[in-house]
C-alpha cells in the first residue's frame, strides 16, 4: 500500500493517492522492495504504461527527503515540459521542480535552488561540459527510456553523460528507466543498479495480425473484422472499434503517410461522431489554423474537423498539443502517427494498427523491418487503464505468408539487445574532446580509463578496438588544433631509438612495453580552440569545418556563403536532394561559387559535389527565409513542414552563434558578417530591418510594414507622426505596445487616426 512507504517527505503519500495511486503496481512494488527508497540504484525494464514515472518519482522524493538533489533526463524535450508538469505538482509539499532544455551554452545556475530538474540528456551533457557546480551536488539521477543508448545519433551523448555523472559523485543513485529489451541485466550490471524485468501490464494485451475479414489474436482467438470493396484495413479496423466506442491509434512509416492515412480516415471517422464534438472539433480546427497559416496546418484542421489527425515531428509543437489533448478528450477518433508518438508522450487507444513495419533507410539503401523493440512500443500504447477492457494490438498481412511472418517477427519475438554505439567516430570525435577539455582525463591512460566505465567498455569483445578508435581521435583533433599532446616529443624520441635499434635486428618485447607506458603519460590538453568547441557543444567536425572556411575567405562573406558553410557540418541535417534538385542547384552553384566558402569539389567527386548540392539547397532555404519569403511559401518551395523550417532557422542560429566565437577565437575579420548573418536568419529579415526586429513585439511583417511607411529605426518610432505608425500597425493596441516598446514617454493612440496617404496597405 502507498499508505505504508515511508522516507517520503510528508504529504507526498496524500499526493499519489489523490491521483488515485493506493496501491503499487509489481514492478513498482519489486522496486521499493530493492532498495529504491534507500539509494539503491536499479534498472526497471517494464512495458509502456506500466508505471515506471513513479518509480522514478519514489526514488527522487525519498533522496530528496534525505536532503539530496534529483535530475530527471528525457530523451525529448516535448518530454521534458511533460514531466515538469507532472512533477510540478510535488510543489503543494515542498518541492520544487525546474526545466532546463535550449541554451547549450549557459550552466544555468538558477537551477542550483531546485530540488529536481528536467532535462534532455544534450543539455545534461552540456552542462557536464561547462562545469555547472550544482551537478555535484545531485543524488539521484533517473534516465527514462535508457535503451536509446542503442541509437546511433544520440546514444553516445547519453551513455557518456550517466559514466560522467557517476564519476563525478561515485555514490549517485541511478535509477534507468527502459522498455522490455533483450539485455535488461547486461545494464544493470554496467551501472552496478539492481535489476526488475518485468513484461507486467495494467490492462491486458492482446496482440494480433489482421488478415482477409479476420483479426488472428496471439491467445488462438479471432475476431471478424471485414473489409468491404475498395476500402483499406484500417479503415475496416476503425469502424469496427468506434462501433465499440474505442478509439485507434495507426502508425505508419513516413510523414507524407500519415497525413494521407489522416484524410482516408477522416471519412470513417466523421460516420461516428455527434454533433456536439463537431462543434467542439470545429473550434479546435479554427484554434489549428490560428497557430500557423501553412498548408500542413490546414490539411490537419480539415482532416481534424473529421475526428481524424495525423502527428509526427514535422507539426508545430503547439499543434502536437492540441492533438494529444483533443485525443485523450476522446473528441478525435484516430490518430495516425511516425513512430515518434510511441516513444513517449502519453497517448494510449483501444487499438493500436501498426499499419507499416518496414520503413526507407539510408544505411540500408532501402526499406529495412523496423526492431522488435520499436513494434512492441508502438503496440505497448494500447489499452486505456480504466477506460478500456483491454488493449489490441494489430499488425496487418496481405498474404498468408506475410501474416506467418509478422508473428514469427513481431507478436512471438523477443526485443532486441541494447547495444553501445559509442565506438563509432563522430560520437567518440565530439566525446573525446569534451572529456578532456571538462578535466575528465588529462592523459591518454586517463582517458582511456574512463573510457572503460562506459558500457561499450564493457559490451566489447574485440580486444583493442576502443583503443585504436580513440587514438585516431586523438589524432585528428591535434591535427585541427583542438588539442595539444605534451610530452610527444619524448615519446617520438624513444621510437626513433628503437628502429635504430631495429635497423641493429634488436627490439626487446620490454623496449615495446615501455614505450607504450610512456604514451599513456601524455598529457593531452585542450586548446582555446578546443575548449570553445566544446563549450559550444559543437561536433568538432562541425567547427573545423566553419574555421576552414573563415579562414579561406578573402572578402567580406556574403549570408548565403555562410548559410551554405553551415549546412555543409555535421551538425545540421541538410535537405535531401529531390529529382530535378541536381540540376536547379547545380546551376545556382556556378552561379554563386565566388560566394561559397572553402574548396569546393570538383564536379568528379560525386559524393562531395552532391553534399555541396545538398547544402546549398538549406543554405538557399535560410537565404529565402531572411530575404522574407513568406512560411507558406517555403514549406511548398522546400516541400518541408513548418516543423522543418523552425528546426533548420533554430539549428542555423546557433551554428551561426557558435561561428561567431569561432571567428573572434581565431581572431577573423569577419565576426560582423557572421553576426549580421545570424541575427538575419534569427528574425527572418532583410539587413535593413534589423534595428527594428530588436524592438519586442516587432516581427518581420510588422518589421517590413513600419519601413515601408517610412519609419526605419527605433529612433524614427520615438519622434514620428503617430498617425503613420497607425496607418503601418493596424490596431491602436499594438501601436501603442510597439512605440511603448521603442522607449517613446507618450504611446498613447487616443484620438489618433491613421494616415491613409502613408504605410496603410503598404505591407
Ligand atoms: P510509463 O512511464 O511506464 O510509460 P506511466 O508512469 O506514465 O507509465 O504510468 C501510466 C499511468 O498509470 C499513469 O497515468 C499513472 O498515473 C498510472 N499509475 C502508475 N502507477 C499506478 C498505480 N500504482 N496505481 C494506479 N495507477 C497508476
Amino acid at each position: 500500500n502507498v499508505e505504508d512507504l515511508s522516507g517520503l517527505p510528508d504529504g507526498a503519500v496524500d499526493h499519489f493517492q489523490s491521483e488515485g495511486i493506493e496501491s503499487l503496481y509489481p514492478p513498482q512494488a519489486e522496486a521499493v522492495e530493492a532498495g529504491i527508497c534507500a539509494g539503491e540504484s536499479l534498472v526497471a525494464a517494464v512495458p509502456t504504461a506500466s508505471g515506471k514515472t513513479m518509480i522514478a518519482a519514489l526514488s527522487m522524493l525519498s533522496a530528496i527527503e534525505r536532503g539530496g538533489k534529483a535530475l530527471y533526463i528525457v530523451p525529448l524535450r516535448a518530454l521534458a515540459s511533460e514531466k515538469k508538469a507532472e512533477f510540478d505538482a510535488f510543489e503543494r509539499f515542498g518541492v520544487t521542480t525546474g526545466v532546463t532544455t535550449g541554451n547549450y551554452e549557459s550552466t544555468s545556475d538558477w537551477l542550483a535552488t531546485k530540488d529536481l530538474i528536467v532535462a534532455t540528456s544534450e543539455k545534461v551533457d552540456s552542462l557536464v561540459r561547462n562545469g555547472a557546480d550544482w551537478l555535484t551536488d545531485l543524488t539521484c539521477v533517473v534516465s527514462d527510456e535508457v535503451h536509446l543508448i542503442d541509437d546511433r545519433n544520440r546514444g553516445p551523448t547519453l551513455e557518456v553523460t550517466l559514466a560522467k555523472l557517476r564519476q563525478l559523485n561515485p555514490a549517485l543513485q541511478v535509477i534507468a528507466l527502459s522498455a522490455t529489451v533483450g539485455n535488461a541485466d547486461a545494464i544493470a550490471d554496467w551501472l552496478d543498479a539492481e535489476l526488475v524485468d518485468s513484461d507486467w501490464r495494467p490492462i491486458d494485451l492482446k496482440m494480433g495480425v489482421h488478415y482477409g475479414n479476420a483479426i488472428q489474436f496471439d491467445d488462438g482467438g479471432t475476431r471478424e473484422v471485414p473489409v468491404e470493396g475498395s476500402k483499406k484495413q484500417e479503415a475496416a479496423l476503425l469502424r469496427d472499434i468506434l462501433e465499440e466506442g474505442g478509439s485507434s491509434l495507426v502508425f505508419v512509416n513516413s510523414r507524407r503517410n500519415a497525413e494521407a492515412a489522416a484524410r482516408r480516415l477522416a471519412s470513417t471517422s466523421g460516420n461516428h461522431l455527434t454533433p456536439e464534438e463537431r462543434a467542439d472539433l470545429a473550434d479546435i480546427a479554427a484554434d489549428i489554423r490560428d497557430i500557423s497559416d501553412t498548408e500542413t496546418s490546414e490539411e490537419l484542421a480539415t482532416c481534424l474537423e473529421e475526428g481524424s489527425a495525423f502527428h509526427h515531428a514535422g507539426l508545430a509543437n503547439e499543434h502536437r498539443t492540441l492533438v494529444e489533448d483533443a485525443f485523450r478528450d476522446r473528441l478525435i477518433k484516430v490518430i495516425s502517427a511516425t513512430p515518434t508518438l510511441a516513444a513517449g508522450v502519453n497517448t494510449p487507444a483501444r487499438r493500436v494498427v501498426v499499419r507499416d513495419w518496414r520503413r526507407f533507410d539510408a544505411s540500408a539503401g532501402g526499406m529495412a523491418p523496423l526492431s522488435v523493440l520499436e513494434v512492441h512500443q508502438m503496440m505497448g500504447r494500447a489499452g486505456r487503464p480504466g477506460l478500456d477492457p483491454y488493449g489490441e494490438a494489430v499488425l496487418l498481412a496481405k498474404s498468408h505468408d506475410e501474416m506467418d511472418e509478422l508473428f514469427e517477427r513481431y507478436v512471438w519475438a523477443d526485443p532486441e539487445e541494447v547495444r553501445s554505439k559509442l565506438a563509432a567516430e563522430p560520437a567518440l570525435r565530439t566525446h573525446v574532446l569534451a572529456t578532456i577539455a571538462s578535466g575528465f582525463a588529462n592523459t591518454r591512460g586517463g582517458l582511456l580509463e574512463f573510457m572503460a566505465n562506459t558500457l561499450y567498455a564493457s559490451q566489447s569483445t574485440e580486444a583493442g578496438r576502443l583503443e585504436r578508435v580513440t587514438d585516431d581521435v586523438l589524432t585528428y583533433l591535434e591535427r585541427n588544433d583542438f588539442i595539444e599532446r605534451e610530452g610527444d616529443e619524448v615519446a617520438g624520441a624513444t621510437a626513433e631509438t628503437e628502429s635504430d635499434d631495429d635497423a641493429g635486428g634488436f627490439v626487446s618485447a620490454a623496449t615495446m612495453a615501455e614505450t607504450e607506458g610512456a604514451a599513456d603519460d601524455v598529457e593531452l590538453r585542450a586548446t582555446g580552440l578546443g575548449h570553445t568547441v566544446s563549450r559550444l557543444y559543437l561536433d568538432p567536425m562541425s567547427a573545423a569545418e566553419i574555421v576552414h572556411g573563415l579562414e579561406e575567405a578573402d572578402q567580406r562573406p556574403s549570408a548565403l556563403g555562410l548559410y551554405q558553410l553551415i549546412a555543409r557540418t555535421p551538425d545540421m541535417y541538410e535537405l535531401y536532394l529531390r529529382s530535378g534538385d541536381d540540376e536547379t542547384y547545380g546551376e545556382l552553384f556556378y552561379e554563386r561559387e565566388a560566394e561559397l566558402l572553402g574548396d569546393p569539389p570538383s564536379e568528379y567527386e560525386d559524393a562531395r559535389f552532391e553534399d555541396w548540392l545538398s547544402a546549398l539547397k538549406t543554405g538557399k532555404l535560410l537565404e529565402d527565409w531572411a530575404d522574407e519569403d513568406d512560411e507558406y511559401r517555403l514549406t511548398e518551395r522546400y516541400s518541408v513542414g513548418p516543423g522543418d523550417l523552425r528546426g533548420k532557422v533554430d539549428t542555423a542560429e546557433w551554428l551561426l552563434g557558435a561561428a561567431e566565437s569561432l571567428a573572434a577565437e581565431i581572431d577573423s575579420e569577419w565576426t560582423v558578417a557572421v553576426r549580421e548573418a545570424r541575427a538575419r536568419v534569427e528574425h527572418g529579415v532583410r539587413e535593413e530591418l534589423l534595428e527594428l526586429v530588436g524592438i519586442r513585439n516587432v516581427g518581420r511583417k510588422r518589421a517590413r510594414q513600419l519601413y515601408a511607411a517610412g519609419l526605419e529605426t527605433p529612433a524614427d518610432l520615438r519622434e514620428a507622426d503617430k498617425s503613420v505608425v497607425l496607418g503601418a500597425l493596424k490596431g491602436e493596441k499594438t501601436a501603442e505596445t510597439i512605440l511603448e516598446n521603442a522607449g517613446r514617454d507618450d504611446p498613447s493612440m487616443d484620438g489618433v487616426s491613421p494616415d491613409a496617404t502613408k504605410g496603410g496597405d503598404g505591407g
